[in-house]
């Protein structure tokens, strides 16, 4: 069903059993498991799917090497199991990360571990080679007999230097250990929607819908796109609205105070050199006072950030001056000849971790685990419980959904029937795993389609085995190459708003696409995008301005991009 039937489904019949308020990745998560086991579900989210704090990521399956010393055991085990099945399950999207630690003292940081963990210690520091040697053997252990990816290596200052020949020359010497790339999570979470929606007729998600109130057993959704009001009567509401989930409570007249949200801010760049200085390589290291920073290959562009800020409201987060002059400062400090400063920037965002309210005295020692919190009607007149869905990560979020999607089976009265432990995700389903498969893969779909081979490269390098059906779908009518987008098709972006429910411009640009992180837009593409999805979704000339101008002003106020 497209979003108007599925509105329209929703006028003859309200009822439901699982309302899940949010459509980032958590919500997405549970989404997915509760439709692979039956259950009627609705999805509602107010902006794009993933556009809030899972728009905001460091783009990493981690297990979290720096959660140890703060004694999250469980947690950093759960993360390394869940990075290995992203990796299994997402082979598309999701890719093996060589991390390095450049490390400038032997021993700081030995003492702090231990205090740290016993509570005695408050200040997080620099860490030095003995603590960092002794955690990245943990974490190999957590790896277990998989062997997803392989063992850290130490290597010594020489060693360092003849890799990394721009590194600063006063390290010690480096840990290089692994962890994946989630190169382009907004896409894996769409593609884990449509596979929920392809597995179970009565699941369905929308966006740009937000829970606005509810009482006794209903709830009342509005659709942002034309101010139109429904209700639904779940027998469950999930609110997964990430850091916006003490506001969605108030709205059903609970006033839960879960969240202890802090800010973290990434900068993208357009420098060569630094580019060329990390290989496929993440840098991952600590400043003096012990925050981490990371500088990180994002196709032919590097991310850098994060800040670890603590904020009131999720919506005033935005990447500051003093941010960027951290990021920029910490760069010199890693790579001191390369000059890479404002004007190499092309992108930036910021987005706020979901965290819990916490006493911790610093935003590092929070814990990045998660809960369920269960409010029910005993303080409402809500006739359904609401279960809130407090932390998470991109990388555990199978983890996590599975616990809430248990907790909803038994509520529910119901059996759990699949398991989301090995299932591929989207275009990851029967990707090639041996030597030559792609290629092969491609040379055969060239010669059923008649689509050129390097065409076929791009397209699965961009949706993994889904390219079999962009591919016959590029045949099914007259295309052509944009004339702003040289590596797109008319069709190929007619699938995706056709298929991957785009309502807004700036779904393509910013989550279907790496056109605006990457810093490809120009004002010329803006215009040009917004002919062809207008035309395809029935704008009229006053709408399609309408678009560009709304394109424009996210791009800019959000991220610092002036066309
Ligand atoms: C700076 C930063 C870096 C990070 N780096 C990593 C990393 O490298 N690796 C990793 O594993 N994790 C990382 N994380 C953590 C991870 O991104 C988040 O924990 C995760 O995305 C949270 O997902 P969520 O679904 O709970 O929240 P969100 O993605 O915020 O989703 C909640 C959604 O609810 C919607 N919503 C709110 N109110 C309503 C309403 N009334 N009606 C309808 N919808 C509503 C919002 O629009 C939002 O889209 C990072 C997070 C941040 C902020």
């Amino acid at each position: 069903m497209n979003r108007n039937e599925i509105l329209a489904a929703l006028k003859n019949k309200p009822e439901v059993s699982v309302l899940i308020v949010g459509g980032g990745i958590n919500g997405i998560g549970t989404f997915r498991d509760l439709a692979l086991n039956g259950v009627d579900v609705l999805l509602v989210e107010k902006g794009d799917f993933c556009s809030g704090a899972s728009a905001a990521s460091s783009h990493m399956a981690h297990g979290g090497i720096r959660y140890l010393e703060n004694g999250e055991f469980r947690l950093v085990r759960e993360a390394v199991r869940e990075r290995n099945r992203l990796l299994q399950n997402a082979p598309h999207i999701v890719k093996p990360l060589p991390t390095a630690i450049p490390i400038f003292k032997r021993f700081s940081g030995l003492l702090n571990a231990p205090l740290k963990f016993f509570g005695i210690l408050d200040k997080p520091s620099e860490r030095g080679s003995i603590v960092i040697k002794l955690g990245l053997m943990m974490y190999d252990a957590y790896t277990g007999a998989q062997r997803t990816v392989p063992r850290h290596k130490f290597y010594s200052r020489k060693k360092s230097l003849a890799q990394w020949q721009q590194l600063n020359p006063a390290i010690l010497n480096t840990a290089v250990y692994y962890d994946g790339a989630i190169l382009q999570p907004e896409r894996l979470g769409v593609e884990l929607l449509l596979d929920a929606e392809g597995e179970n007729p009565e699941a369905h998600a929308l966006n740009y819908v937000s829970m606005v109130g509810g009482s006794e057993d209903r709830i009342i959704l509005r659709d942002e796109l034309t101010d139109d009001n429904y209700d639904v009567c779940p027998k469950l509401v999930i609110n997964a609205a990430g850091p916006w989930i003490d506001f969605t409570n108030r709205k059903l007249g609970f006033s839960s105070g879960f969240i202890g949200g802090t800010k973290g801010s990434h900068i993208v760049v357009q420098h060569d050199e630094l580019r060329r200085a990390i290989g496929e390589n993440e840098f991952f290291f600590e400043n003096e006072d012990g925050r981490i920073v990371l500088i990180f290959p994002l196709y032919d562009r590097v991310l850098i950030g994060t800040s670890d800020i603590p904020i009131e409201h999720p919506d005033e987060a935005h990447c500051t001056e003093e941010e960027i002059d951290y990021f920029l400062k910490l760069t010199h400090r890693i790579f001191p000849s390369l000059n890479v400063t404002q004007e190499h920037i092309v992108f930036q965002f910021s987005g706020v971790r979901p965290l819990p309210r916490s006493v911790a005295k610093t935003a590092s020692q929070i814990s990045r685990d998660h809960s369920i919190e269960v409010l029910s009607g005993d303080w409402t007149n809500l006739r359904f419980p609401v279960y809130s869905l407090v932390g998470g990560k991109w990388t555990s979020f199978r983890a996590f959904s599975e616990q809430v999607t248990d907790k909803a089976l038994a509520y529910l009265g119901l059996e759990r029937q699949k398991d989301t432990r090995s299932l591929p995700i989207g275009g990851g389903r029967g990707y090639p795993r041996e030597p030559g498969g792609i290629k092969r893969l491609i040379e055969s779909l060239s010669a059923w389609t008649g689509v050129a081979r390097e065409r076929l490269r791009i397209l699965f390098e961009r949706y993994g085995m889904r390219a079999e059906s962009i591919a016959t779908y590029l045949n099914g009518g007259t295309d052509f190459v944009l004339k702003t987008l040289p590596d797109f098709t008319l069709r190929e972006i007619l699938f995706l708003v056709h298929h991957e429910k785009i309502c807004h411009l700036d779904d393509f640009l910013l989550r279907r696409s790496m056109h605006a992180m990457l810093g490809h837009v120009t004002r010329e593409m803006v215009e040009e995008l917004a002919g062809v999805l207008g035309n395809s979704l029935g704008w009229n000339a006053e709408q399609k301005a309408a678009e560009v101008r709304r394109t424009l002003s996210i791009l800019v106020d959000r991220h610092g991009v002036r066309l």
